[in-house]
């Protein structure tokens, strides 16, 4: 078992934006559309199937329910329903073959890693930036595109931070 968890993007976000296609606490319309691109769905870290699968086109705030200051930007998500990818499923296989960012934070959004990873570096990098006491959590986004994929906590960190306790995005940009 690994010793962190996988934290996506939560239900009630990705409820919200398939039932109004409005970017939760922006307003911002969503867009549908055939994927043109891997993503991956921020709900279920699987990868699309390019120019089979629909996905929705939403701004999500990456630190949402955790910081004050906000960092929104572009992600996507299967237009229909999908499974949250599960907290203690190790890390996404879809996305180990990808070019990675990993941007380890200190409480308060101060930057105190970055990591660029590609497959077979992962899990030892993970490792030894959660081994960095003042290490609170980490983004992992993609290398290429820049935008913000899901976060890693460690699993001691369960209580302050279930996302399914979240509410719907960034509830003071209405
Ligand atoms: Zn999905």
């Amino acid at each position: 078992m690994p010793s962190y968890r996988v934290v996506a993007v939560g239900d009630r976000i990705t409820d919200v934006v398939r039932k109004t296609l409005l970017s939760p606490g922006y307003g911002h319309p969503a867009h549908t559309e055939v994927a043109k691109g891997y993503g991956p769905c921020r709900q279920c870290l699987r990868t699309f199937s390019v120019g089979q699968e629909r996905r929705i086109l939403f701004t999500y705030d990456s630190f949402h329910g955790r910081e004050n200051m906000p960092l929104p930007g572009p992600v996507f998500i299967h237009e229909d329903y999908c499974e949250r990818y599960p907290e203690d499923g190790g890390f996404p296989v879809d996305m180990l073959s990808h070019k990675l960012t990993l941007n380890a934070y200190a409480r308060g959004r101060r930057l105190v890693a970055q990591s660029y990873v590609s497959n077979g570096l992962i899990e030892h990098e993970l490792e030894r930036l959660l081994a960095q006491p003042d290490v609170a959590y980490i983004h992992v986004r993609d290398t290429d595109a820049g935008c913000y994929d899901f976060s890693i906590e460690r699993k001691s960190d369960k209580q302050e931070l279930d996302e399914s306790k979240r509410s719907n995005g960034g509830d003071s940009h209405e």
